[in-house]
């Protein structure tokens, strides 16, 4: 790797303009120390920073591109529906193109509304689960992200885990106190919520495949027990599909699980890389948003011409045969070099994985929640991710992010990984520990 050059004069630049020097926190790479890259272009698997070097990108734009960067139909797409104008603030025929295919890829999504962020999906999702059930408060897990809206930022796990952050500053208590929180995958800690409080709970929101503090997976029967509890409350279950959907089978974790849920959110894969969100699900629920119903929600630029082409030509390139076994069998491959690069090198990891979305935790332990998340080492994960930026690999700058395959990413570039990864394990464990 050549040094950085001009990513350290564009990050002392941005930092005077911009808070951190960054428009989303975890960029900064606080979490593992050194300067962020600035970078100018992707291509398929790759991405190249301002000083020329090329690394393999397992962030992809935190899941949004899982074809890889700038695929050519998606690209060729864009560029023709741009010339006809990018926004209108007036219906388009495009936008019922991507709600139909929506609708046909996750059946429990009847009607969908888009917005303009996983964020915005997810605070409108809980809006109208609260007006359905005249309920205020929602139920949450520690460790799950689901945007930034003020009742949703607690115990967040993503950039507040990463920073240590347990809740932020500027959430007026009286919005936290409607979230409640239970540990993932207890539900004994459900039971204990439910008991006390499941005459007020408006919904249960949650990651169906947890994936902002790291990743961890439903166990069998967490889901399961949600959705009949649900039931049998009245409470609403919303599954945050925002990273899951379309990335773990065409129709989601719900497909993957087997499980419907009240009400949805995407965002993410649906852009194609373009700033996207969206809400939807049974029709009985969908039909409160105004103008059909007495549930506010609107958006300048929601539903313009250029997210929706960017989002339906990249399913129509998803949805053909062998997308998913492609992406389970690259992600498969990494899972096995890693694990025999760890064992080789006898460094402990739990790598977590469900389909082309992992984690290598630096613990011994098996990672079932965030508190067994939390016990991995971030200084073993902040050596290890600079080890591999060096041999030109780009992992997620914090232990509790995601890494993601891509359809893009080779055999080729699987096998360089995994090499990297080995000399990254060796050098790691020759260095002194304090663990
Ligand atoms: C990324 C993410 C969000 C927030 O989406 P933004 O587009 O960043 O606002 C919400 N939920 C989950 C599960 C996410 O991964």
């Amino acid at each position: 790797m050549k040094e950085l050059k001009r990513s350290k004069e564009l990050f002392q630049e941005a930092q005077r303009y911009l808070p951190g020097g960054v428009d989303s926190p975890v960029r900064a790479f606080k979490a593992v120390g050194g300067n962020p890259l600035f970078i100018r272009r992707g291509q398929g698997s790759k991405i190249y920073d301002e000083d020329d070097n090329e690394f393999i990108d397992y962030v992809c734009s935190w899941g949004a591109l899982i074809l890889g960067h700038s695929h050519p139909q998606v690209v060729k797409a864009l560029k023709k529906v741009i010339e006809s104008g990018t926004s209108f603030g007036t219906p388009t025929e495009l936008e019922t193109t991507l709600a139909k295919m929506i609708c046909a890829a996750i059946p429990s999504i009847k009607m969908i509304r888009f917005v303009n962020s996983g964020t915005e999906a997810t605070m409108s999702a809980i809006r109208l689960a609260r007006a359905f059930t005249k309920r205020d408060k929602i139920l949450k897990f520690s460790g799950c992200y689901h945007g930034h809206s003020d009742g949703l930022l607690t115990k967040a796990g993503s950039g507040l885990a990463t920073l240590g952050i347990p809740a932020s500053l500027g959430v007026p208590a009286f919005f936290t106190n409607q979230t409640l929180i239970a540990p993932y995958n207890n539900l004994e800690g459900v039971a204990q919520v439910f008991d006390k409080f499941g005459q007020e709970i408006a919904a249960i929101i949650v990651e169906p495949v947890a994936a902002n503090m790291g990743v961890v997976p439903p166990q069998p029967g967490f889901l399961e027990h949600l959705r009949s509890l649900t039931q049998k409350s009245g409470v609403l279950l919303i599954f945050d599909e925002v990273i899951t959907g379309f990335r773990l089978t065409y129709g989601g974790a719900q497909a993957l699980y087997e499980i419907a849920p009240d009400l949805t959110c995407l965002g993410k894969i649906i852009g194609g890389g373009l700033p996207i969100g969206a809400y939807g699900g049974r029709k009985e629920i969908m039909e409160l948003i105004a103008p059909l119903g007495p549930v506010y929600q609107a958006g300048t630029l929601s539903g313009n011409p250029v997210a929706m082409t960017a989002g339906i030509k990249t399913l129509k390139v998803l949805s053909q045969p062998e997308s998913y076994s492609q992406l389970e069998k690259k992600a498969s491959q990494l899972e096995k070099g890693i694990t025999e690069a760890a064992s080789k090198a006898e460094i402990n990891i739990k790598l977590s994985r469900v389909g082309s979305l992992f984690t290598i935790f630096f613990t011994r332990e098996p990672v079932t929640d965030y508190e067994t998340a939390s016990q991995a080492s971030t200084e073993l994960y902040a050596k290890f991710f600079h080890q591999m930026l060096s041999q030109g690999i780009y992992l997620p700058p914090s232990q509790f992010e995601a890494s993601f395959v891509s359809l893009a990413h080779s055999d080729e570039d699987i096998e360089i990984t995994v090499d990297a990864v080995h000399k990254a394990f060796n050098i790691i464990q020759k260095a002194p520990r304090r663990d």
